[in-house]
């Protein structure tokens, strides 16, 4: 069995640098292969500030900085391209990247999620022009401006917070009537004056001109409809898993199109194992997904050895 690499990963946010890290250390020699740019969700959050270790808080782009100097400096080689598919045959895994095929013997899968979109009317069309799935990038737009977000998880608190700093009419709309956000975000995004949360409430449709001018809310505890005035709409509900390159291998998923693996990452095809928010994962957070993403490595370094008769017994 020749391969070009004992082991590609694909998907370079914080598993897919974790495993590498873990891997080159393991002499794996691994290839990492991201579309465009090395952090994944943490490439967007202003201020880390639950990351063990920096207790000042953290920009995400310094963590991954780090992340990615540790993971090369152990031999891991970063290779920008697009992968557009994975093939299994005869033990060898080969990824379909726009620069060509590429072979290896494992692969770990750390392609993460994509934020989901609200899918009401208007949303499509002030895509960029008000509508935006990003605080950090797309907020200094709309400084000093009342601005709209939607969601009640963690990311929309951490989103709002940012945008607090920015403008004092910052209005969160959630479906139901308690945030669904850790208790510490929740508390601190309740208590910030910058801050009005409307509970039981739907954002049913985005107005404009050539930019967002008002959005038009649901009570969904009355029924009423009312339509509210703002600059921007923030929306933050959810993800999806980015599991594309993975389609035809047959791989199990769960009901939410997360991949299943068992305690050691290895998903339901031996030799492909998944880390970090592809992953179904109780807890999805940087910390979880690099510890998820340094087991994936371990348990790909065990089964190489083992394909290679290297295993120690
Ligand atoms: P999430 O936890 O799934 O929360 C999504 C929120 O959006 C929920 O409150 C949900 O409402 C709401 N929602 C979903 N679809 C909606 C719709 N169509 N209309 C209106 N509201 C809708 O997602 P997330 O906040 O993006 O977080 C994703 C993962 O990343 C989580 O595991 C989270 O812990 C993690 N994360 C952690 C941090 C941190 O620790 N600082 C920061 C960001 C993300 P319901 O509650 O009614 O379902």
């Amino acid at each position: 069995m020749k391969a070009d690499r004992d082991l590609i990963i694909i998907g370079g946010g914080g598993a897919g640098l974790a495993a590498a890290q873990y891997a080159a250390r393991a002499n794996l020699s691994p290839l990492l292969l991201e579309e465009l740019a090395t952090g994944g969700q943490a490439l967007i959050i202003d201020r880390l500030e639950n990351y063990p270790g920096f207790p000042e808080a953290i920009p995400g782009t310094e963590l991954t900085r780090l992340f990615e100097e540790q993971a090369v400096r152990f031999g891991t080689e970063i290779k920008y391209t697009g992968v557009q598919k994975l093939t299994w045959s005869d033990g060898l895994f080969t990824a379909h990247t726009d620069d060509g095929p590429l072979t290896s013997l494992a692969v770990i899968l750390a392609t993460g999620a994509k934020h989901r979109t609200l899918g009401v009317p208007g949303e499509k069309e002030y895509a960029g022009k008000g509508v935006s799935y990003c605080a950090t990038c797309d907020g200094p737009f709309f400084k000093g401006q009342p601005m709209v977000v939607v969601g009640g998880g963690d990311a929309a608190c951490d989103e709002t917070a940012y945008l607090a700093h920015l403008s004092d009419s910052v209005l969160m709309l959630h479906r139901r009537d308690r945030l669904r956000a850790q208790k510490a975000l929740a508390e601190r995004t309740l208590t910030n004056p910058h801050i009005q949360v409307r509970f039981n409430t739907e954002l049913k449709e985005i107005r404009g001109n050539a930019k967002v001018q008002e959005v038009l809310l649901l009570d969904n505890k009355t029924g009423k409809t009312v339509a509210q005035k703002t600059s921007a709409v923030f929306v933050f509900v959810g993800s999806i898993p980015q599991t594309r390159v993975i389609e035809g291998l047959g791989v199990k998923l769960d009901q939410g199109g997360y991949v299943e693996t068992d305690q050691r990452m290895q998903t339901s095809l031996r030799g492909l194992f998944a880390a970090g928010d592809v992953r179904a994962t109780p807890f999805r957070q940087l910390i979880v997904a690099a510890g998820e993403g340094a087991i994936a490595a371990h348990t790909a370094a065990q089964y190489i050895d083992e394909l290679k008769g290297d295993a120690y017994r």
